[in-house]
C-alpha cells in the first residue's frame, strides 16, 4: 500500500521506511535513535527539519 509523501524525509539519508504487519509503510527517522529531539515517526509531510541531510548524490560532481 502506498504511503503518503513524507516531504523532506523522502530525500533524507536518515529516513528508513518500515512496514507493519498489515503492509502499511511508515517513514521512520533514524536520528530519533540518538537524538530525542527527533520523533521516531515524524508527522508527514515534513517541510522543515534542522536535521535534514540529503542522500549522497552519486552522480553529483563538484563544480570547479
Ligand atoms: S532528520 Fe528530519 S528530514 Fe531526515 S528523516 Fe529525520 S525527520 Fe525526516
Amino acid at each position: 500500500m502506498a504511503r503518503p509523501p513524507a516531504g523532506l524525509c523522502d530525500t533524507c539519508r536518515h529516513q528508513r521506511v518500515v512496514r507493519n504487519t498489515r503492509g502499511s509503510e511508515f517513514s521512520l527517522c533514524e536520528r530519533s535513535r540518538t537524538d530525542p529531539a527527533y520523533p521516531r515517526y515524524p508527522r508527514v509531510p515534513v517541510v522543515r527539519c534542522a536535521g535534514y541531510e540529503p542522500h549522497e548524490a552519486p552522480h553529483a560532481r563538484r563544480a570547479g
